[in-house]
């Protein structure tokens, strides 16, 4: 089969397509034929060394697909089904592997490259907006990258549960994206002072939570956007790692609370995982979510979508089809 292998650490052109034997499940392991593919941020962490993998690597943690074989002692999977994951071993391939206890089944009809666009994002934001600060009717969250694949959804579940949103790219053209997501409003922080305009937006008073998947450039700022007793959910680094934080400044901005969440705590269980992938995956069935899907490259292009997705060009979800 085709995959993309990585030999080294480093830029882009490391990802090297290949030809490898496909796999064979072990015992609790589904082998996919892969639909399609997500591409996230994370891998690019991997890929230039910043987290460590054995290697060589095929990376890749989320895709579609159909089961192709079950392992053994694999329950409730079965040759055929319509399945999708965010914990594939591997899924820039034709075939991979999937513990079956983290394997989801997609929704008949469903097409599959909207499964693969929806799951780690979507999961993402339901995580964000309904276990770490759970919104509700009368908050006021400040979204950064709302024209991002996670800020689109984000900005969606938040208006779903009655919330004001104050979303933040950095061109006219993202903004237009996020207004039709539902933002309230929209700060081109690339231009303006988001801290001005969000105390100004919000009478002085500040918001109640901060999305920020930004990091390094927005982080300070966020902390001054925030009500006394606010929430900084701190859940990704696009621009940079937020540099080592004194404490202290939590107390002096109104007795704050920081929290750098990831997704893996919050689909520690079977039960959670399913509640949130089903939110999700018949959320977008039912077109009470929707995705951007217009980033599709073939496998071999892994190296153009790496690039990409870092360079800020782009909005929504980007796929890679075998
Ligand atoms: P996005 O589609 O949001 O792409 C990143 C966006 O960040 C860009 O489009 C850009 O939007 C903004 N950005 C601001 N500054 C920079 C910069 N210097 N370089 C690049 N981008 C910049 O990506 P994802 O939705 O896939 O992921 C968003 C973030 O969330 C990532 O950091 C990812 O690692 C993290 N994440 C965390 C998870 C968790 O559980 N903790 C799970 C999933 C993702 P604009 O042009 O409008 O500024």
């Amino acid at each position: 089969m085709k995959a993309i292998q990585i030999f080294q650490t480093g830029g882009p052109e490391v990802l090297t397509l290949v030809d490898v034997p496909v796999p064979v499940p072990g015992p609790g392991q589904v082998l996919i034929k892969v639909a399609a593919i997500g591409v996230n941020f994370i891998e690019i962490y991997f890929r230039e060394g910043r987290y460590k993998a054995p290697l060589p690597l095929v990376p890749g943690s989320e895709a579609s697909g159909t089961v192709e074989a079950v392992g053994a002692e694999v329950e409730g999977f079965a040759v055929g089904d319509w399945v999708a994951s965010v914990s594939v071993m591997g899924s820039y391939a034709e075939f991979a592997l999937v513990p079956a206890a983290q394997l989801v089944k997609v929704p008949a009809g469903m097409d599959l490259k909207l499964a693969a666009a929806a799951l780690l994002q979507g999961m993402t934001a339901h995580y964000l907006s309904h276990s770490t600060f759970p919104l509700k009717a009368g908050d006021t969250a400040l979204v950064h990258a709302a024209a991002g694949g996670t800020g689109l959804l984000l900005t969606q579940m938040a208006k779903s549960v009655g919330a004001r949103v104050i979303a933040t790219v950095s061109t006219e053209a993202k903004a237009e994206l996020a207004r039709a997501a539902g933002a309230d409003e929209v700060i081109l922080y690339t231009d303006a002072d988001f801290e001005v305009e969000t105390r100004r937006l919000t009478d002085g008073r500040g918001v109640d939570v901060v999305y920020d998947s930004v990091g390094r450039t927005t982080f300070d700022k966020s902390l001054n956007c925030l009500r006394p007793r606010g929430m900084m959910v701190l859940f990704g680094g696009s621009s940079g790692a937020v540099p080592p934080f004194d404490l202290i400044q939590l107390s002096v901005k109104g007795s704050l609370f920081v929290t750098r969440p990831t997704l893996f705590q919050y689909m520690a269980t079977r039960a959670e995982l399913e509640e949130r992938a089903g939110f999700v995956l018949n959320g977008v069935a039912a077109g009470r979510l929707a995705l951007r899907t217009e980033h599709t490259y073939p496998l071999a292009s892994a190296a153009v979508a790496q690039v990409d997705i870092a360079s800020r060009g782009t909005t929504g979800k980007l796929l890679l089809v075998p």
